[in-house]
């Protein structure tokens, strides 16, 4: 349910709505705009309509949802969220670029890609140092080590870096080291793990399971906004379908859907949406001309020796050439880049 206040309504009007709520037992979640606010309520419902709040001062109007999510729908919150971390953002007139190795290798690797990245112009370095790999006996990643040299080769350049966790025993680990935490795509419904991060005080780069509907990719983020963490940014990677060319198929309507469906940022990956290096130009394109608030790309020094996706890894000098291309076209869509 959301209770919908009236435009400029006055604080105790807004406290006493919430006193009422939290006497009955619900939770009340703010959503505070420049004139009007918005609280959602998660609660029991029929105690909760019992209240019959339309009649409380300063209240406009009550909204049950029927949606499984709330807190991330446009109606909670029409302003689009932007994550802010350091000097970069995800949102709000920015196009974010966050590149780097799928996984970290080594010291030399972290530092040539990290250069090169900032250079041209990307906003947040990658690397993965806990890898989901499909057989456990292919590189699993250095682990702690590998988020050590992520931060290091960050830091040196000055870019926040991104980096997934795996398991929810290693998340305070990772928000010990990393800026952003991406939850990826296997992991989208390991709802105690989303259940931890909300609790966690850190972004969220949450990416779009394998066959995981719309609904069930805001229901997840609806978990983290649930926990108390606001900065959630969605990723659509690819879902399986039974096209093999590619290694998954890249859904661009699904991200022009979730712009109007939730205020969260939006980023596109191509490289595990085609998992094909001669596509990620194309698709950031289109990406940028679907509404994406930003990309992440798989960049590599040699992709040819790299240890995870090297098939669909661009290597420096066709990332900095693609940096380049896409700029004009990112001005276009009123982004800077
Ligand atoms: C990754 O970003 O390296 C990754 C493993 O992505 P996904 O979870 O989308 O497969
Ligand atoms: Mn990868």
């Amino acid at each position: 349910m959301l209770v919908v206040m009236r435009d400029h309504a006055t604080t105790e009007e807004i406290e006493h709505v919430v006193e009422r709520l939290r006497e009955a037992g619900a939770e009340a979640h703010l959503s505070q705009g420049e004139v009007k606010t918005v609280i959602g309520v998660i609660g029991e419902r029929e105690l909760i309509y019992s209240l019959e709040m339309e009649g409380f001062p300063g209240v406009s109007e009550v909204i049950r949802v029927l949606k499984p999510y709330k807190l991330v729908s446009r109606e909670f919150q029409s302003e689009d969220t932007v994550v802010r971390v350091g000097g970069s953002q995800v949102g709000g007139g920015t196009l974010a670029v966050m590149a780097g190795p799928c996984s970290i290798e080594s010291e030399a690797q972290m530092r040539t890609v990290a250069r090169a990245i900032k250079d041209a112009g990307g906003t947040f370095l990658r690397g993965g140092a806990y890898k989901p790999r499909s057989s456990p006996y292919e590189f699993q990643g250095m682990g702690l080590e590998g988020l050590k040299l992520l931060r290091e080769a960050g830091d040196e350049v000055g870019l926040p870096v991104v980096t997934e966790v795996l398991d929810v025993r290693d998340a305070d680990t990772v928000a010990q080291w990393a800026d952003v935490m991406q939850v990826g795509a296997r992991n989208m419904q390991n709802f105690m793990m989303l259940e931890e991060l909300g609790r966690i005080e850190r972004p969220i780069l949450l990416k779009r399971g394998l066959s995981a509907k719309l609904e069930e990719v805001l229901s997840a983020a609806e978990y983290i906004l649930k926990g108390g963490n606001r900065d959630v940014i969605l990723c659509e990677r690819g879902i399986r379908t039974f096209e093999t060319y590619t290694r998954n198929t890249l859904d661009l309507a699904g991200v022009a859907a979730l712009k109007t469906l939730t205020h969260l940022p939006i980023i596109v990956d191509p490289s595990h949406a085609t998992g094909r290096r001669d596509l990620i130009a194309p698709m950031c394109r289109a990406a940028i001309a679907t509404g994406a608030d930003g990309i992440m790309v798989e960049v590599h020094p040699d992709p040819e020796h790299a240890r995870c996706d090297g098939p669909q890894s661009v290597d420096i000098p066709a990332f900095t050439a693609m940096m380049v291309a896409l700029k004009p076209l990112a001005a276009l869509e009123g982004k800077r880049l």
